[in-house]
């Protein structure tokens, strides 16, 4: 390690910001010794903040159908080939049993843009959810929606909200979407969002195609604009019945180094290691808290959907119970020395 790789190390953990530059060297390293330190630093931070506690949200995909095409995605509406399901609420409901006995304390509805869920029937779920379990949290992931719906979810009882930014630069948004979507919209719903209330979450996908240092720079800059609660970030996986299917896969060691740094410029960020992450490497959640993270989201979904909800190619833990994916769960993070909390698991401002 260079003298002025160590400096670039401690700037970026002292300004809690970053050149274009800095993120250049940072990414491009070959000196296994500076990612090692650049993990190691953005480890503590988390630790600082957040302990060795790790928090877990259930995620319960209550739906596979969508109205959006993008190019990545293994249940755009183009496909054909999906297998489409919906869960009902009294499936949903019973999601939430099965994890809250589990000692899960946040559940993440997450779905694809479907009409079928009406502002109505998503605020039911939210309230019946709340109702039953006043003390956890409820999580939106439902996609792009107007002020009026993500107002009547909010005051429904939802509390947090994930909208990943997929990437902040125009000519790359254009890439991996279609034209009737547009950047400037998904912005402003995450602004939308923030302003409501919500712990909100942005996020991209690492190495997506046409990512480059460019873009990835445009993604930090806005994390520093928007300033949200959560960010989550995962590998791109291609999926065979999409556009992409013969793309190569973002890669572990890119997403270890963005978590990094995205813990040490935006320190007290809930930052997920994603089951994304799992998928391209046995460890990689392991490796995804040991580079800074700090939330898990085992899946709630029942055993006969979870195959279904097939956004990437091999995805993990389709087949497995919520019991055996929290006590995996556990089990992995206790032997890199956390804890897994029954907690709601909120931002520490
Ligand atoms: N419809 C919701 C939820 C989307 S799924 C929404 O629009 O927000 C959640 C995330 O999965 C997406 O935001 C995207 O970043 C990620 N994702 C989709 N396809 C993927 C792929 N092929 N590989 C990795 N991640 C993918």
């Amino acid at each position: 390690m260079t003298l002025s790789e160590l400096e670039i190390l401690n700037h970026i953990q002292k300004t809690q910001n970053i050149t274009k530059e800095e993120l250049k060297v940072l990414l491009y390293t070959n000196d296994s010794i500076v990612t090692e330190e650049l993990q190691k630093k953005a480890q503590q931070t988390a630790q600082q903040i957040y302990g060795n506690k790790i928090y877990i949200r259930g995620l319960i995909e209550f739906t596979n159908y969508c109205k959006n095409n993008c190019y990545y995605c293994g249940i755009r509406c183009a496909n054909t080939k999906a297998d489409r399901y919906r869960l009902s609420l009294e499936q949903i409901l019973s999601c939430c049993e099965t994890g809250w006995n589990l000692g899960f304390r946040t559940f993440v509805l997450q779905g694809g843009e479907d009409p079928y869920f009406t502002d109505e029937k998503v605020c039911q779920i939210v309230r019946e959810i709340k109702e039953r379990y006043p003390d956890c949290a409820v999580t939106l992931s439902i996609g792009e929606k107007s002020e009026e719906s993500y107002q009547a979810y909010f005051d429904a009882g939802a509390d947090r909200y994930l909208l990943r930014h997929e990437t902040a630069d125009e000519a790359h948004y254009r890439k991996l979407h279609p034209e009737q979507m547009s950047l400037s919209h998904r912005k402003n719903c995450l602004k939308i969002l923030k302003k409501i209330g919500y712990q909100t979450g942005c996020g991209f996908m690492v190495g997506s195609p046409g990512q480059t240092i460019d873009t990835l720079y445009e993604d930090l800059m806005f994390i520093k604009e928007l300033n949200p609660e959560m960010v989550g970030i995962g590998p791109f996986i291609p999926h065979q019945d999409t556009p992409f299917a013969n793309e190569p896969a973002g890669t572990l060691d890119m997403t270890l180094r963005l978590l990094a740094i995205i813990r040490l410029i935006h320190p007290h960020v809930l930052l997920p290691a994603t089951t994304a992450l799992g998928t391209i490497d046995p460890k990689g959640r392991e490796k995804g808290v040991q580079a800074g993270g700090n939330v898990v989201m085992p899946n709630l979904s029942p055993v006969n959907v979870r195959d279904k909800y097939k956004l990437y190619d091999n995805k993990i833990c389709t087949g497995d119970e919520a019991a055996e994916c929290k006590n995996c769960m556990s089990a992995r993070m206790k032997s890199i020395g956390y804890e897994v909390v029954t907690d709601r698991g909120d931002y520490k401002a």
